[in-house]
């Protein structure tokens, strides 16, 4: 008889994004006239740079023209899109890829989760708490041993590595997702250290990569002395360019990393061959226009706006001396909650008494309770406005 993978049966409901939607929808009913204010939302609300468009629109006239006709494509992504992240990661972060060390996807969650398809399910898996939850539910698919490390206030939740734990594959993300943490070089290189004398790989999440003000921080952990011979990168233009809804990302196996003598990188384009199609021609040109010299500067402005949000969200929380992470280097703004308020208590204070909707930090992971996620994906409008209402009840 047919059997299941037992595994599904063991992930968590997302009971977050529904339980908050379900709190909406009740509150809504209740208080028609009341306009609520989303502060919660991970996804973004500019639009595409102009570039990007008219790069997709002349692709799209290419594709209705027999000689200039794209079929199938290479599934880890045409070169000229390979070529112009090559340049912006050495622009960027000074790291010299060659083209076949990038593979070209339709977004970091996708390759993070299928990229276990090349590790054993023996290997025991190091995932922060909290974070983003993608990590946890791919594991438990494949029924992993998962280790938590704990990202706390003590360690400004950045977790280091312990050396008395063995494991054999470490998921960092820098910046984070919720907490808006960024590791600074000191601390990724302990992290390189420690994988590559365990005989690990750590998988990097730099999908908020563009966020990062500081010049001092790492935007790559390829920019850390043997991050080649333990790391994978996996990096988006969701967040950098807006292509949520666009899709296309990119991940980054270095042609140096093995694992007991095999090659991760002709395994990962074997995978990748045989179970990808690639991202479409179209938006591959749109990808390629996001790195091009209007394109850069375009996602940029897009970017200080966004930036500009999370200014007034920290000046909020200063002036109500509520303590926090993020914001600076992230979208994301991570802040303790009030008067040891638990996530869904201040949840629940937010919504009802300044309409404003944010997402409890315990939805990212144990050490979540009693923390609670703004975001600064809303317009300037509502973000003023949803700061003026919070400081109005907390004052
Ligand atoms: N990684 C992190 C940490 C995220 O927060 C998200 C989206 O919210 C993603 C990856 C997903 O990126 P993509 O849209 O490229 O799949």
């Amino acid at each position: 008889m047919l059997k299941i993978n037992e595994n599904y049966l063991n992930i968590k409901g997302s009971y977050l994004f529904a339980g908050i939607a379900k709190k909406v929808r009740e509150f809504s009913a209740a208080n028609p006239d009341k306009k609520l204010i989303s502060m919660g939302i991970g996804d973004v609300t500019l639009p595409l740079a102009d570039a990007v468009v008219a790069e997709i629109k002349a692709a799209a006239d290419e594709q209705g023209r027999a000689d200039t006709f794209h079929g199938y494509g290479p599934e880890q992504g045409y070169d000229f899109l390979k070529n112009a992240i090559k340049d912006y990661y050495l622009k960027n972060t000074g790291v010299e890829l060659s083209l076949n060390e990038i593979f070209v996807s339709d977004g970091a969650k996708s390759d993070v989760g299928n990229m276990l398809d090349i590790f054993s399910k023996d290997n025991v898996v190091l995932i922060p708490d909290p974070v983003y939850p993608v990590y946890v539910d791919t594991n438990v698919m494949d029924g992993r041993k998962i280790v938590y490390l704990n990202a706390n206030q003590e360690n400004g939740f950045l977790p280091m590595p312990d050396e008395t734990v063995d494991c054999g594959i470490i998921y960092l993300c820098s910046p984070n997702n919720p907490t808006g943490a960024v590791y600074s070089r000191d601390q990724l290189k302990k992290w390189v250290d420690y994988a590559n004398s365990k005989g690990a790989v750590i998988l990097f999440d730099a999908a908020y990569e563009a966020f990062i003000s500081d010049p001092l921080l790492p935007r790559s952990i390829f920019e850390i002395d043997g991050a080649r011979t333990c790391a994978i990168e996996f990096c988006s233009l969701s967040k950098t360019a807006g292509f949520t809804g666009t899709r296309c990302g990119y991940t980054i196996v270095p042609k140096a990393l093995s694992v007991g003598g095999v090659k991760l990188n002709p395994l990962w384009l074997r995978r990748q061959t045989t179970k990808f199609n690639g991202v479409s021609y179209i938006v591959q040109k749109g990808a390629s226009a996001v790195f091009s010299e209007a394109g850069i500067e375009q996602s940029r402005k897009n970017i200080e706006y966004y930036r500009n949000n999370a200014k007034i969200i920290m000046q909020t929380m200063d002036e109500l001396n509520i303590t926090y992470t993020g914001g600076k280097n992230s979208p994301y703004v991570w802040l303790k909650c009030p008067s040891n308020m638990g996530s869904w208590e201040f949840f629940d204070l937010l919504l009802e008494k300044a309409n404003v909707v944010g997402t409890p930090g315990e939805g990212f992971g144990k050490n979540g309770e009693g923390f609670f996620r703004l975001t600064s994906f809303s317009n300037y409008e509502n973000t003023l406005e949803a700061m003026e209402r919070i400081k109005n009840i907390l004052k």
